[in-house]
């Protein structure tokens, strides 16, 4: 099956329940309640039931494929939501709620709110183990992220200088691999080393710029290679390597591309949920032999396990992108 506009998934309420169970369960139904499988799981048939309905006989509880998921108590139809969810998936940058409101004829503010949701299905869950290892080389980097101070290379020499910044934002790029990117609340030491220490495997050659921050922690990994922008060094060739964070500075600008053009602006606390999107995407690249279709995949299977309510929907005017 394609994944194009005329896939009955975004049609067909019964196609987009079977193609999401498919994803969700890909090893048959789980009772989302006590994690029974198996013949412990029937699905209930016949016209009695709203379809998609499955009785637990572990713990007697009901549930469809949605439940304890971010689709949970939704009243948009699950066709609208995939069509959303492969909407923001296959496209670099991202799309706009209004841009998901006009094409699914749904308001402004519940697109905004599934916008958010699709967010946190694509965002990385759990523990996760340490990128990078022996031979893997990742760079690191950190931007200012921000209408106040603007975007670009000056603001980022601001924070550097001692400038409180809020939203500072961190990202670990492995080379042919995936990114990790976080909210952090500057660029001092403190802030970076213990995001590194956790994130970084310590068999990686690590590449940064010259900041100071990096150099004690750096003296942790197999390596620690500097480029030296103040001076306007970009790319340095070893005998065997090419120092540079190009890497990092590509996925910033597919980001600040992405939050100009598409997003306009994102309040502070939202901004983890951006990143996590423009992560999914990166990590997720046709680049890495991942296609629009597998990425719809992959990002449905995250919707379970997570959930999210918003119990103020009063304050999605907050990051309303335009004035009418
Ligand atoms: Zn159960």
């Amino acid at each position: 099956m394609t994944a194009n506009l005329q896939n009955p998934i975004f049609t067909d309420e019964t196609k987009a329940r079977e193609w999401l169970e498919a994803r969700v369960w890909p090893n048959g139904p789980v009772c989302p309640h006590c994690g029974a499988t198996g013949d412990d799981v029937t699905r209930l048939e016949g016209t009695k039931h709203r379809p998609g309905l499955f009785q637990c006989s572990q713990c007697r509880e009901q549930f469809t494929v949605t439940v304890k998921t971010v689709f949970e108590r939704s009243k948009v139809p699950l066709s609208k939501w995939l069509a959303a969810l492969f909407m923001m998936t296959a496209s670099k940058k991202g799309v706009s709620a209004h841009q998901i409101h006009r094409s699914l004829a749904i308001s402004y503010k519940t697109a905004w709110f599934m916008c958010h949701r699709l967010r946190e299905a694509m965002r990385q869950g759990g523990l996760l183990p340490p990128m990078g290892g022996p031979g893997a080389i990742v760079e690191v980097d950190e931007t200012v992220i921000g209408r106040r101070q603007g975007i670009g290379r000056k603001s980022v020499a601001k924070a550097k200088a001692g400038f409180a910044h809020k939203n500072v934002v961190m990202t670990l790029v492995q080379r042919g691999g995936g990114a990790r990117s976080f909210h952090i609340d500057g660029v001092r030491a403190e802030d970076i080393v213990p995001v590194i220490e956790k994130n970084l495997s310590r068999e990686t050659a690590m590449m940064t710029d010259e900041h100071t921050s990096y150099t004690d922690v750096g003296k942790k990994f197999a390596s620690h290679e500097t480029v030296t922008h103040s001076k306007d060094e970009y790319v340095r060739y070893t005998k065997d390597r090419v120092i540079t964070t190009n890497t990092v500075e590509g996925y910033y600008s597919i980001f600040k591309r992405g939050m100009k053009g598409v997003y306009q602006h994102c309040s502070e606390k939202h901004l983890h949920r951006y990143l996590a999107e423009f992560d999914f995407r990166y990590s997720n690249r046709a680049a890495l032999g991942v296609n629009d279709l597998m990425r719809a995949e992959i990002a449905a299977a995250g919707i379970k396990g997570k959930r999210l309510t918003y119990r103020r929907p009063n304050k999605v005017t907050q990051s309303y992108p335009y004035k009418a």
